[in-house]
């Protein structure tokens, strides 16, 4: 059912048996890498009528849980998270499960809450109900209040292998000549991979047209980390378009070195390093074009 994360599923699955869940969890590491879709997973698990913990199941609870029905799983995914909308699964919190044995309250992006909203929502914390299981999912766990840090146990989840984003690609019907490589780059991440996807159908400069004196002037005019990485991944696509017809193996190397300009970006390096490296390989590349 979920792809990946199989070390925190293992954990889970051993905590849901033993009923040994606790009352608050951070859900943390990078963005797009499947933490409310696995806290969604957790929950459909504690609740499951047949103990199928990270499994296929067609129980009713499992079945509410899948249409996103099940009044024991809410969950908040709003731009901004306010102070009334904390109230509000506030007092729904204490009151007991509908069906289950517990009653779930998922808060994606947890750092969008407001001051007043966390400064309310660390009371619920403070009052915990015994069926309550609040999950916070973040990217940016150094935004939230180091006191409702204090009271949650924290879950770092790793980035997905490529081998696993490739997977979760295919199922979404994505085209599978593409989706190996663009695993590769997308460093662990649905969201960027998937971003990568759908970049490709927009045909950019082909290899052929392509020039050193452009690829000077565009790198030189880039400004930031953001705007590195994105002309980066543009480039690599359209290389990989031309390296789909040719098979050469030029394109190929170039291909990886685009992948470790990504994985230095990835690791904090200068950025003005990295395009120096870009250039150096780009150069190498287009000259041996002529
Ligand atoms: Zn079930």
């Amino acid at each position: 059912m979920i792809t990946g994360h199989s070390r925190e599923k293992d954990i889970f699955t051993n905590i849901i048996r033993n009923k040994s869940l606790l009352n608050s969890y951070i859900f943390c590491g990078k963005s797009g890498i499947g933490k409310k879709l696995f806290a969604e997973e957790l929950a459909r698990s504690a609740l499951c009528l047949n103990g199928k913990a990270f499994e296929e199941c067609e129980c009713s609870s499992c079945t509410l849980a899948r249409q996103a029905n099940n009044p024991d799983i809410r969950i908040i995914d709003d731009e901004t998270i306010k102070i009334d909308r904390v109230r509000d699964f506030a007092s729904d919190a204490h009151i007991s499960p509908y069906f289950g044995k517990y009653k779930f309250f998922i808060i994606n992006n947890a750092h969008l809450m407001t001051r007043d909203a966390a400064n309310s929502f660390l009371k619920t914390l403070e009052e915990p109900s015994p069926t309550t299981v609040f999950i916070l999912v973040t990217h940016k766990e150094a935004s939230l209040l180091p006191t409702i840090k204090s009271r949650c146990i924290e879950v770092k989840f790793g980035r997905l292998k490529s081998e696993e984003l490739a997977h979760i690609l295919t199922q979404k019907g994505y085209e599978t000549a593409t989706v190996n490589s663009i695993s590769q780059m997308a460093s662990g991440s649905v969201e960027t991979a998937i971003y990568l996807m759908e970049q490709n159908t927009e045909p950019g400069e082909t290899f052929r047209d392509m020039t050193f004196e452009n690829v000077l002037t565009s790198v030189l005019r880039l400004k930031n980390r953001d705007e590195v990485k994105n002309y980066v991944f543009n480039l690599y696509i359209n290389i990989l378009e031309s390296y789909k017809t040719t098979y050469d193996d030029t394109l190929l190397n170039f291909m990886n070195d685009l992948l470790l300009v990504i994985k230095r970006l990835e690791y904090n390096v200068n950025i003005e390093m990295a395009k120096m490296y870009l250039l150096t390989k780009a150069e190498e590349v287009l000259s041996e074009k002529r």
